[in-house]
C-alpha cells in the first residue's frame, strides 16, 4: 500500500524539522514547505535524499498545491521571535491569516486532518496563572507582538469555524516556550541569545530585573504533544509545554552554570508589553492525551548546548539583528 502523505509548512524552522523527522520516522511521506525567510535549508539538509522526503520552496499566504492525497497538514510556518515580528510584520500577520486559510482550503480540498500551531501569546500578558486553556488572554492589538498575536488567535478562529461550519477535522496546539536543537542561534530569543553570548565570551543580557518567569519545554516532548493531539479526537486547543516555571534572571545563571563562561549578566531594558509570567496548566494534555513531559531542563539544555557548540564560526558570529536595539523600544 502507498504511503500515506503529510504536509508540513515550515519544515525548514525548528519545530517543522523535527515534525518532518517525526513523521518520516513513523512510516509517512512527507512534504516540507517553507519560504525560507526564518528557516533555513540546513534544518532538512539530512532529509534531502531520503525517498519520502521532498521539499517545497513556497509562501503558503499565496495559493497552495499539492498534488496527490494528504493525510495530515500540520501548519507550522510562522516568523516566531519577537524581534521577527518587529522586522517582517506584515509576513507574520499574512502567514497565520492568509496562510491559515489557504491551508484550510487544501485541508477540506483533499479531506485532511489539519493540525495548526497556535501558541502561548494568545494568552498576551497573561492576568491568569497559571494560563488555561480557557482563559481569553491578555493581549495588546496594536502593541509590538501583536501582529504575531492575533494573526495567530485569527487562526484560532478561523480553523474552529473550518471545524464547525464544513466539519473538517481540526486541531490547535498551543505551544509554550519551547528549546532544542535547530533553534535559530540570532534570532534574539533568550535561550539561543544567552548561549550565542556564553559561546563568544560576551556578557549575557537580561531585559528588565529579570524577574519575569518562562516555562521551558524540550523539543522532543512537544513533538510527542503533538503528534498525539494530531490523532485524538480533540478539535479544541490544547496547551503543550512544560510548567517548570523559571525567572529569566535564574534562567541566565543556570547558562552561566552550564557553560562555564565567566562572563557576567548585564541588564537591558525590559521590551514593551514583554509578558511579566507564563507557565502552561497543561491538565488537558495530561487527561485527554495521557502526556506529560519528560525532559527535565538540565538533560535538555545540555543537548541543546552540545548543537550550537557544533555550529560552524561563521553562524555564531552571523548578526542577523545587528540593529537590535532599534527594535526592542
Ligand atoms: N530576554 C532576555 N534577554 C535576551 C532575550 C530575551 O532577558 O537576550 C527575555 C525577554 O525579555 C523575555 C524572555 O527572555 O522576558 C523570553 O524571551 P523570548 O524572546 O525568548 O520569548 P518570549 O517568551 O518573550 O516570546
Amino acid at each position: 500500500m502507498a504511503k500515506e502523505q503529510v504536509l508540513v509548512t515550515g519544515a525548514a524552522g525548528f519545530l517543522g524539522s523535527h515534525l518532518c523527522d517525526r513523521f518520516l520516522q513513523e512510516g509517512y511521506k512527507v512534504v516540507g514547505m517553507d519560504n525560507l525567510i526564518t528557516g533555513d535549508l540546513r534544518n532538512v539538509e539530512h532529509l534531502m535524499k531520503l525517498p519520502d522526503f521532498e521539499f517545497y520552496h513556497h509562501d503558503v499566504s499565496k495559493f497552495v498545491h499539492v498534488p496527490g492525497p494528504i493525510r495530515y497538514i500540520l501548519h507550522f510556518a510562522s516568523p516566531a521571535s519577537p524581534i521577527d515580528y518587529l522586522k517582517i510584520p506584515i509576513q507574520t500577520l499574512k502567514v497565520g491569516s492568509l496562510g491559515t486559510h489557504n491551508l484550510l482550503g487544501l485541508a477540506r480540498a483533499k479531506g485532511a486532518r489539519i493540525l495548526v500551531a497556535s501558541t502561548s501569546e494568545v494568552y498576551g500578558d497573561p492576568l491568569v496563572h497559571p494560563q488555561t486553556e480557557e482563559y481569553y488572554g491578555n493581549v495588546n492589538p496594536i502593541g509590538p507582538r501583536g501582529v504575531y498575536d492575533e494573526a495567530k488567535r485569527f487562526q484560532e478562529a478561523i480553523t474552529m469555524a473550518y471545524h464547525t461550519y464544513h466539519q473538517l477535522e481540526t486541531r490547535i496546539v498551543r505551544i509554550f516556550n519551547t528549546y532544542g536543537p535547530r533553534m535559530r542561534l540570532n534570532d534574539g530569543r533568550v535561550l539561543p541569545a544567552f548561549i550565542g553570548q556564553a559561546l563568544r565570551g560576551e556578557d549575557l543580557t537580561v531585559f528588565g530585573d529579570g524577574s519575569q518567569t518562562r516555562s521551558f519545554c524540550y523539543v522532543d516532548d512537544l513533538v510527542e504533544g503533538i503528534y498525539r493531539l494530531l490523532l485524538s479526537d480533540y478539535p479544541y486547543p490544547v496547551n503543550i509545554g512544560n510548567p517548570d516555571e523559571i525567572t529569566i534572571g535564574q534562567f541566565a545563571e543556570e547558562i552561566i552554570q552550564l557553560t562555564g563562561t565567566r562572563q557576567k549578566v548585564i541588564y537591558q531594558p525590559l521590551p514593551k508589553d514583554d509578558p511579566k509570567q507564563r507557565q502552561p496548566d497543561i491538565s488537558k494534555a495530561k487527561k485527554i492525551l495521557g502526556w506529560t513531559p519528560k525532559v527535565s531542563r538540565q538533560e535538555g539544555l545540555k543537548i541543546t548546548y552540545e548543537y550550537f557548540k557544533s555550529l560552524p564560526t561563521d553562524v555564531l558570529y552571523h548578526r542577523e539583528h545587528k540593529d537590535f536595539d532599534k527594535y526592542i523600544q
